[in-house]
């Protein structure tokens, strides 16, 4: 027996919901609902709402639509419901509390969703496409949860695994009985399916790195020496209409990331206490505190003033990204420029130089589209292609392929088939962690600890 709200206890909204399952749920719900039209719980059907009141010891506490769900037809396999009530933090907190006193236990994060994993209704991928669709940043980032959810990711290993077995089948065959007649199982055969094995894998694996992209943003930096136009730039960035932010700690001391997601290109801006907010010029970063960001960065933005001939800072900086994946701005291109993008100085680092104005946003277009293309994300057809975003499931992949090679040895070292019978269990084993078939509770808590509460 399990209860939660999911609408956050310390929000207000038009609606709040708390939400049962387990077997008893309905008996819970019993001792504190009253429906208008009375009808005996037992007699409700799965998939109806019903209007009434919420009763504590005959005084009404609110007026509530009740959804039903009966197992095994609903989100935990189990019988639920949900008891839709007014969304405000007292009256969603007194139905927790009367559904505790009732007989409910409180639920773990992601537990509705654990014994949905536990009770056979999706697989561990699936599971976990749950978290990542509730946390998506990005619309991209929501579309591969919503296929992973599908289960598009989960066939495909299954597909593998199909072909892994299609062949060892008949080796554990031969094996076990010796004494049948069975097709004898050639190295070829093993090799070839390897092969296979192998390709199909190394596809998924190097769809991580734009996955872990989709996931956490492109990490860019943007250096320049100070009043290039770096916080304006960065402002004009934040600004945009279309840019959702969210903050987090940066990896370096001193420094924010910002996820920024304009027109689906997802942006993770490394942000220093001295890029946005300093006024002061003694604030302003250094070229050494440049170069320690750009290091840290997946993409370096470097910004110059075009309207002024370049300094030894700007030579400074344009040192730091010759190694990196960089952009170089020129900036204030509505003033006077006279740096242009013809300039070896810079044409002799990147191709990717661009005129723009901070100030009035010219150019940032041409930015954005750049940035998707030098990253490929232009090329991902989600609708097709499968994108790994969980680095766990990168590492199960990586496990896997490791031990595709080390059966392809077993068997090029001429071992008894017996022998390679066992490497080959061991790929069986890696895609069997990914969907969850053979997963320990350690991993299993770990996943569904990173639940939000009520799902
Ligand atoms: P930072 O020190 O690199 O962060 O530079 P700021 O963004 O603070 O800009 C320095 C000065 O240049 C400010 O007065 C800005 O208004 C100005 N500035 C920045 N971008 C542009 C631009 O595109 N055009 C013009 N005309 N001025 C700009």
């Amino acid at each position: 027996m399990l209860l939660l709200r999911y609408l956050r206890l310390h929000g207000i909204g038009g609606i709040g919901i708390v939400r049962m399952s387990g077997d008893e749920c309905f008996e819970v719900l019993n001792r504190m609902f009253r429906p208008k039209k009375i009808d005996k719980i037992e007699n409700i059907k799965g998939y109806t709402i019903k209007y009434g009141f919420i009763v504590d010891n005959d005084e009404i506490v609110d007026e509530v639509l009740v959804s039903f769900f009966k197992a095994p037809r609903s989100y935990t396999t189990e019988n639920m419901c949900e008891i839709n009530t007014h969304g405000g933090n007292i009256i969603v907190r007194k139905i927790l509390e009367l559904c505790l006193k009732n007989g409910a236990d409180l639920a773990e994060p992601g537990e509705f969703t654990k014994r949905a994993f536990l009770n056979g209704r999706i697989d561990l991928l699936q599971a976990e496409s749950v978290i990542d669709i509730i946390n998506s940043k990005s619309e991209r980032e929501l579309k591969t949860g919503v296929k992973q959810l599908e289960g598009i990711l989960s066939k495909k290993i299954k597909d593998i695994k199909q072909e892994i077995l299609d062949v060892m089948v008949n080796v554990d065959v031969s094996i076990d009985y010796p004494e049948y007649d069975v097709d004898d199982v050639t190295n070829k055969q093993i090799l070839d399916m390897l092969d296979s094995v192998q390709i199909k894998l190394e596809i998924l694996e190097k769809s991580f790195d734009n996955g872990k992209l989709i996931k956490e943003g492109i990490k860019t930096a943007i250096i320049g020496k100070p009043n290039a136009g770096k916080s304006s730039l960065l402002n004009a960035i934040l600004k945009e209409d279309r840019a959702i932010v969210t903050e987090y700690e940066g990896t370096t001391r001193d420094t924010i990331e910002e996820f920024v997601n304009i027109e689906g290109i997802p942006l993770k801006l490394i942000d220093t206490a001295g890029i946005r907010d300093a006024k002061d010029e003694v604030e302003k970063i250094g070229i050494a505190k440049s170069k320690e960001i750009a290091n840290e960065a997946d993409l370096v933005i470097a910004i110059f003033d075009s309207s002024k001939e370049l300094t030894e800072e700007d030579n400074q900086i344009l040192n730091i990204i010759k190694d990196k994946k960089s952009i170089i701005l020129l900036n204030k291109a509505d003033l006077n420029s006279i740096l242009d993008e013809s300039d070896s100085r810079f044409s002799c680092i990147t191709n990717n130089i661009i005129k723009i104005s901070a100030i009035n946003g010219d150019g940032l277009e041409m930015l954005y589209s750049i940035i998707s293309k030098m990253f490929s994300l232009d090329e991902i057809n989600l609708d097709n292609d499968i994108v790994i975003t969980n680095l766990r499931h990168k590492n199960l992949i990586s496990k896997a392929i490791e031990n595709v090679k080390n059966s392809r040895n077993t068997v090029l070292d001429g071992m008894p088939v017996d022998v390679i019978a066992i490497f080959i269990k061991d790929i069986l084993e890696d895609l069997g962690n990914i969907t969850g078939e053979v997963v320990t509770d350690d991993i299993i808590n770990e996943i569904f600890s990173k639940f939000c509460l009520g799902k």
